[in-house]
């Protein structure tokens, strides 16, 4: 066990610190190109600089702060993640990972130990993708895998992102500047909360992730017979509320039952004319699947089609699937699994292996350099939420396994 530990109580001050900036009744409100979220960046940005770090600004508006290492040409160690929040979010998701990759750097200044490796923190842009509906936009771009309609989208306001990229020091027109070359990376950490239970309900402080979930994503709309709710004889009914309620009951099961995939979601359903006193005439319902295998969600993807043929046969109802595309699943190599089970054990914490439910800045970065997730727990698996919360304990051994992971990787790397 190393003797170099970092400064829990400088670490929750920080937390504390960011999560008053966008800090509501109604829960964080940092969402990301708001004033909130430039007073976190401006406020991670001095906390990396009294770090001693050099800060820039890549032109996806990605904040990378380096400290330097000992031995020349060798490429970077990254640690980060996101300041940005969902609307009514938490002071935890994504803060965590900043600013437990500032206080590992700080804590390296503070003993006077300098890395082989340059060790970079970066706050990736737009995590979330509250703005411009467009999520990942900082981490796509800097792994080369922004799409067509990241170009130039316009947000709810009217405002298009390079406007917006201008406002926090980015420079979308140069956006391919803000790609990294492989070679450029050693390795990429990021410590996150785990957003789910398992931690939490098993009291083990640190989760080795195994990998990032795999999801898939439809809409279906629905369409039967509009009519007269007093009038219409049970018998002659085309009612498409309850035709999409029979798929949300089969989308359900398919998870919950038959467990094709992980989980199964029906979380958005719009009905017309949506009236009490109508025979609902059409809906459209959003759902989606998730899994770490890929081949689980092309079985999903098999039993759903089947459940809606079926029930628009059953029905007399029109089933028509619209297929988002998917995003892959990225799994986490052993090899790094196993450098975050030894950073665990020299920080003298248990561990266990659980997959990540959630999307991460970590999924784009990990197809440019190696990649492994640190996982500490959510209070009773509440994230996206105000009621959001991991305790000062854990947000610290959290940090000092991230510190760890960086040691044993500048070594072995
Ligand atoms: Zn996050």
């Amino acid at each position: 066990m190393t003797q170099m530990r970092i400064n829990a109580s400088r670490l929750n001050r920080s937390l504390e610190e960011l999560g008053r900036f966008g800090d509501t009744p109604e829960g964080m409100q940092r969402i990301a190109f708001s004033p909130a979220d430039i007073q976190g960046r401006e406020y991670t940005i001095s906390l990396m600089r009294q770090a001693g770090m050099e800060t820039r600004i890549d032109s996806a508006g990605n904040i990378i702060g380096l400290r330097p290492g000992t031995v020349p040409g060798l490429p970077a160690i990254a640690m980060g993640s996101h300041t940005d929040t969902v609307p009514a979010g938490g002071k935890y998701d994504g803060a965590l990972g900043v600013l437990g990759a500032v206080e590992c750097i700080q804590t390296l200044t503070d003993n006077n130990i300098n890395l082989r490796h340059p060790v970079e923190a970066i706050v990736f842009t737009n995590e979330e993708g509250t703005s411009f509906h467009r999520w990942l936009i900082g981490s796509r771009a800097m792994a080369g895998l922004l799409e067509p309609e990241d170009e130039n989208p316009v947000d709810d306001l009217g405002v298009d992102l390079v406007t917006r990229m201008a406002d926090i020091g980015g420079d979308w027109p140069k956006v391919s500047d803000a790609v990294r070359k492989p070679e450029e990376l050693a390795a990429y950490f990021e410590l996150h909360i785990e957003q789910g239970p398992t931690l939490h309900q098993t009291g083990i402080p640190i989760g080795v992730v195994t990998g990032i979930t795999g999801r898939a994503m439809f809409e279906v709309e629905i369409v039967g017979t509009a009519n007269h709710a007093g009038t219409t004889p049970m018998t002659h009914r085309h009612d498409a509320l309850l035709s999409a309620s029979k798929l949300t009951v089969a989308v359900n099961k398919l998870a919950a039952e038959s467990e094709t995939c992980r989980v199964s979601t029906v979380g958005s359903i719009e009905a017309h004319p949506n009236a009490v006193n109508v025979v609902p005439g059409s809906v459209k319902i959003g759902l989606e699947f998730r899994d770490l295998s890929m081949d689980a969600l092309a079985a999903a993807e098999d039993e759903f089609r089947r459940a809606t043929a079926k029930i628009g046969e059953d029905d007399g109802v029109q089933m028509e699937i619209y297929r988002h595309r998917f995003t892959d699943s990225v799994p986490i190599e052993t090899d790094m699994q196993q450098l975050v089970e030894a950073a665990s054990k020299n920080a003298g914490l248990a561990h266990m292996p659980v997959p990540s439910g959630a999307g991460h800045d970590a999924q784009a970065i990990a197809s440019i350099t190696k990649m492994a997730m640190v996982f500490v727990p959510s209070t009773e698996g509440i994230s996206h939420a105000p009621q959001e919360y991991s305790t000062p304990e854990d947000c610290a051994n959290g940090t000092q396994v991230l510190l760890e992971l960086l040691l044993l990787a500048d070594e072995s790397l």
